[in-house]
């Protein structure tokens, strides 16, 4: 983390860069911490970790070198590429922002069906969704917010949903223009994405490899197993990678984990991502796993039972080396979750609430009460240094001095800072 403490001069903010007052004391106060610890110097513990917007890296990854035969030299002038400057603002959060976190499970398509606690009908999904949005709410992906790029539409709400216990066909399933089926939950999602554009389509997709069928046929109102149902499942979840329906980590048996070894707590995880790739490869799309963010989420929410056991998850890695960035949990009652750079963020113990009636009309309920976002336009930058943080920081310090927009939390792309009275301090990546 960068940080650039700033002094106030005649009224105005000027960047001066010092050393952060808090460092000398940590050798010695480290007891007393908390004094030292302001929500601005809070890490993000999970810089550098991967991201689904550099799936295409691997075009600009620097080639092998090549034996070059030197020829003549090109007498005409190389062009000079145009470099067109790009309009750049923040989402700037004059609170720290909080998201409720839903978790559904399976969905019934069945016109005379009811919901239960894991089964939601999608006439009754539908009208979650259209309370939920008419409440302000906007969907943040889950990794998204892990890492604190924190985006949604000016004056709209952040919302996270999750989904566990996949991959069944009414959850995800593609119709024969490979578009999501009408009859699967996710197909219903993005068609009130496609309707309702500024809710956003980002859900986090909980999968078990390892004990669940997927039935890839629906004729007159059932499910049943066809030849290919393998390659019709992989295709699903390739589509899911593509548009914003991540897979997570929810073991590969669903197994409870006070019951198993360390050892067999690792299998269950790695096994369940090994599954995963392999089935991606059978459409010949493992490259989508490459950039896969790692969370993982308790089945039952239930922790092993020994800390060696909650170890092993700590420290997994997934096959492409992401270290785990989350530990998801879930109950009735919706809570807040923090961004990361509030004091109170724990990325072990994520709160979620069963997507009950009950949990969706809280949520609708507090909305009022959540902070939302304005934009703040940061003027043009050259494309190829738009993302570098210097002047991105200066310019929003200019904004800011000259009172053009407000303190508060500035989320520009991947890049966060908070800008006080005091100073700027960059907070991610
Ligand atoms: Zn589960």
């Amino acid at each position: 983390m960068k940080i650039y403490p700033l002094n106030k001069n005649n009224g105005r903010i000027l960047q001066m860069r010092r050393i952060n007052p808090c460092i000398p004391f940590l050798f010695f106060m480290l007891v007393f911490l908390s004094a030292c610890h302001p929500v601005v110097t809070a890490p993000i513990p999970y810089r550098g970790f991967p991201t689904l917007q550099s799936q295409n890296a691997e075009s600009t990854a620097t080639p092998p070198p090549t034996m070059v035969i030197p020829t003549h030299t090109p007498t005409s002038p190389q062009p000079t590429p145009t470099i067109q400057p790009i309009e750049l603002s923040a989402t700037v959060w004059e609170a720290l922002p909080q998201t409720p976190i839903l978790m559904y499970h399976r969905f019934n398509p069945a016109q005379n069906a009811s919901s239960s606690a894991y089964m939601t009908t999608l006439a009754d999904f539908d009208k979650q969704l259209h309370a939920l949005y008419h409440a302000g709410y906007s969907l943040v992906s889950l990794n998204d917010w892990l890492r604190g790029e924190i985006h949604v539409p000016e004056g709209r709400k952040p919302l996270i949903i999750t989904i566990d216990d996949l991959f069944y066909a009414d959850q995800i399933s593609l119709d024969e223009s490979g578009e999501p089926a009408a009859y699967s939950g996710l197909g219903h999602l993005w068609h009130f994405y496609q309707d309702h554009p500024e809710f956003s389509f980002k859900v986090a997709l909980f999968y078990n490899m390892g004990d669940k069928g997927y039935l890839n046929h629906y004729t007159n109102g059932s499910f049943s197993a066809q030849p290919g149902w393998r390659e019709d499942r992989a295709r699903a979840i390739a589509w899911g990678i593509e548009n914003g329906a991540i897979p997570l980590n929810h073991f590969y048996e669903h197994p409870f984990l006070d019951s198993l070894s360390p050892q067999e707590i690792h299998w269950q995880m790695e096994e369940n991502d090994r599954a995963l790739r392999e089935t991606l490869a059978l459409i010949g799309k493992e490259s989508l796993a490459k950039d896969l963010p790692n969370i993982l989420a308790l089945p039952y929410v239930i922790w092993p039972k020994t800390p060696a056991g909650r170890q092993i998850l700590y420290d997994y890695t997934s096959p492409d080396g992401a270290p785990v960035a989350a530990i998801m949990e879930g109950g009735y009652h919706p809570q807040l979750f923090p961004a990361p750079f509030s004091p109170d963020f724990d990325p072990w113990h994520v709160p979620r609430a069963n997507a009950s009636p009950y949990a969706i009309q809280a949520i609708a309920d507090f909305a009022e009460s959540l902070p939302s976002p304005t934009t703040c336009d940061l003027g043009k930058f050259p494309d190829e240094t738009h993302m570098n943080a210097e002047p991105i920081l200066k310019s929003i310090l200019n904004i800011v001095n000259a009172g053009h927009c407000p303190y508060g939390y500035y989320i520009v792309g991947q890049l966060a800072f908070h800008v006080h009275e005091n100073g700027i301090i960059q907070l991610s990546p």
